[in-house]
């Protein structure tokens, strides 16, 4: 892996420069073993290579080009992104405080929720987009980790990373950033200021919705929070197989070109939705109407990602019946896959974080942005 070049769709179409050198070919191959053999004087045949729960190649391969894309010190692959954020704040001790955005990823919402009450932490949920307000409540609350979602799912809020960073810094606690909806290519949380950046690989990393996986990268490695992560991937085990890995590694190929397609059709839908009788609004970065859009042009780069959310004029029913009336586009959960996807988020969430109920979220893919256009259109004209 000794690849000169600096762009990242070169670093991802490579797969960081990789070739095995056992056979000649530019696919990495699967070694699927769970044990690996020592020699005579009892070392490992292949430093590093013990027993599959430690590391394996494919892993190691993967986890080398995120770090490569996120500009990180270290990086660790999972295997979900819940357990990647279940590793991350497995670090709280009772008695210590969690700030959390409020209305992030609602699968992180119940998480922190129930482990804070199990294990006696406090737990804080704010909102991360009044920035004064945000970084006064967590100089009153001394939190030991601050979490964050940006772009956040579903509401889509930007967040000044930097801003709250430096708060963190202040007050000596850990920022941990969730950036899903961005990708280690729109967004670089870490050079912000970020201690952690979070990323659910299940989603547009891989992109092709037939791998679970989580990635953790961090700032700095020699950070005692780091050497926690690490140690807890190694103990409790939450690692990523051989062959998911060597997926993710084939779906990360074309991150790059993927992304490019998915945040300029994204752009379109969201200019095109904006004007629509039948919407009540859209939210999107993109969008200069959007309350972030101002702190999305200064920290996105190369678009405002493949994620947006509308108000579809009406109700609940209203907004059933739109789903319902889709042709093509499926209505399914999860999000940056090549194919998009739609969901109705009140009826997977409930009352869980207030999720509006003619709220549509909606999830970007690579298909002809003409055909995407048409069949929203036709969709919304029989609400
Ligand atoms: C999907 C998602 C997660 C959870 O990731 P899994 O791979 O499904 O465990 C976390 N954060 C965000 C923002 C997500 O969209």
């Amino acid at each position: 892996m000794n690849d000169e070049a600096k762009g990242k769709a070169t670093l991802a179409a490579r797969a960081g420069g990789f070739f095995d050198a056992a056979s000649g070919g530019v696919v990495p191959p699967i070694q699927s073993s769970t044990t690996f053999i020592r020699d005579d004087d009892y070392n490992p045949l292949v430093p590093g290579n013990v027993y599959g729960r430690d590391h394996n190649d494919q892993v190691r391969l993967a986890e080398d080009i995120l770090c490569r894309m996120e500009e990180a010190s270290d990086t660790l692959l999972f295997s979900s992104g819940m357990a990647a954020i279940g590793t991350l704040l497995d670090w709280l001790k009772p008695g210590q405080t969690l700030l959390m955005q409020k209305g992030t990823y609602w699968g992180t919402t119940a998480y922190a929720r129930r482990l804070c009450e199990r294990r006696n932490i406090r737990l804080v949920e704010a909102d991360s987009t009044e920035t004064e307000t945000f970084c006064n409540t967590l100089q009153e609350e001394q939190p030991a980790i601050v979490l964050v979602e940006v772009p956040s799912n579903p509401w889509i809020l930007m967040s000044d990373i930097r801003a709250i960073a430096a708060s963190c810094l202040a007050n000596g606690c850990r920022l941990a950033v969730d950036a899903t909806a961005a990708t280690p290519l729109l967004m670089k949380p870490l050079a912000l200021g970020a201690d952690i950046v979070i990323h659910s690989a299940t989603k547009a990393i891989n992109g092709h919705s037939d791998v679970l996986a989580g990635v953790l990268s961090c700032r700095t490695h020699q950070d005692d929070l780091w050497q926690f992560i690490k140690e807890q991937r190694h103990d409790g085990g939450a690692i990523l197989s051989a062959q998911a890995a060597w997926l993710l590694i084939r779906g990360m190929r074309t991150l790059p070109l993927r992304l490019e397609r998915m945040c300029s059709t994204s752009q379109a839908i969201a200019d095109h939705l904006e004007n629509h009788e039948k919407i009540e609004d859209v939210w999107y970065p993109g969008l200069a109407s959007h309350e972030g859009h101002e702190l999305a042009k200064r920290d996105m780069d190369g678009g405002y990602g493949y994620l947006m959310s509308f108000l579809v004029r009406g109700g609940r029913d209203d907004a059933l019946r739109f789903c319902a009336n889709l042709k093509g586009i499926h209505r399914a959960t999860s999000l940056g896959g090549v194919e998009s996807l739609v969901e109705h988020r009140h009826t997977l969430e409930g009352e869980l974080t207030g999720c509006p109920e003619n709220l549509i979220r909606l999830s970007v893919g690579i298909e002809e942005p003409e055909d995407l256009l048409n069949e929203l259109d036709s969709a919304l004209s029989a609400v």
